[in-house]
């Protein structure tokens, strides 16, 4: 299976002049990695504009979130059926960042379940706020999967990819970095609540690593912790280091 490198540009850059540059230049890396599918995931002002630039199927655009309704009077919203409209193939569901703002296990599920009927693919982050000592956080990853994919179909499971991405290991607060071990953990996590729900067809859902991913450990991820892929946040603006990312990821057969 290619490795899934997913691109989290958060609110930047600041303009849609830098955001194009940017992504022609991960684009001139990306398009020549057969063994990598990349997803630049922008500020939704810019997703129709990058999509212009989109060609071919090795980088493509995704969202950071979108709202579950299809259309009315949501003042402000973006729904996910017109993302889908707009050419974006991906969307991020319950980022800790958006949790953070008030975002509710309710609300991520109806995200989920509609960007799924959009066909845009789901990328559902889940992950704890810290560790305790009792492995509490376990149930909690868990329950966390559960509540948000209740009502997905197995034929609908190849449209949802799970992000591993522990609060405490992200952006430039990150207490301190995860290590491959306690990504690896999580993976078998989800591996096994998946195949729980669903069977053993489950085990083919993608599960990403994110938190603190640079061009360093990249590969220590992709190699030892049984990921299919990373979301990268900070890293995934610097097109140079982004690309280093990538080209890692190209390596691992
Ligand atoms: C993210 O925003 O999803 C993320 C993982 O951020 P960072 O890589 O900056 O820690």
């Amino acid at each position: 299976m290619k490795k899934l490198i997913i691109g989290n540009w958060k609110m930047y850059p600041a303009s849609l002049k830098e955001a194009k540059t940017k992504f022609v230049a991960i684009k001139k890396t990306a398009s020549k990695l057969s063994n990598v599918q990349t997803v630049v995931c922008p500020p939704l002002v810019y997703v129709s504009e990058l999509k212009k630039l989109v060609t071919g199927h090795r980088v493509v655009v995704g969202a950071q979130n979108a709202w579950f309704e299809k259309e009315g009077a949501f003042t402000g919203e973006v729904s996910l059926a017109m993302l889908a409209s707009v050419g974006a193939q991906y969307v991020i569901v319950g980022h800790s960042e958006r949790r953070a703002l008030g975002e509710t296990d309710e609300l991520v599920h109806k995200k989920v379940l509609a960007g799924v009927k959009a066909g845009l693919t789901v990328v559902l982050c889940v992950g704890e706020r810290e560790r305790d000592p009792d492995g509490e956080y376990m149930k909690f990853i868990s329950e966390q999967i559960k509540s948000a994919i209740h009502g997905v179909q197995k034929k609908e499971l190849k449209k949802v990819v799970i992000a591993y991405e522990p609060i405490w290991a992200i952006g430039k607060n990150a207490v301190h970095p995860a290590s491959s071990d306690d990504a690896l953990e999580v993976s078998i996590l989800v591996k096994k609540t998946l195949v729980d729900i669903y069977g053993k067809d489950a085990a083919s859902v993608p599960i990403l690593y994110g938190g603190s991913v640079d061009a360093k450990n990249a590969w220590e991820f992709l190699l030892k912790s049984q990921v299919d892929g990373l979301l990268v946040g900070r890293a995934s603006l610097d097109p140079k280091v982004f690309g280093e990312i990538l080209n890692e990821a190209d390596k691992i057969k």
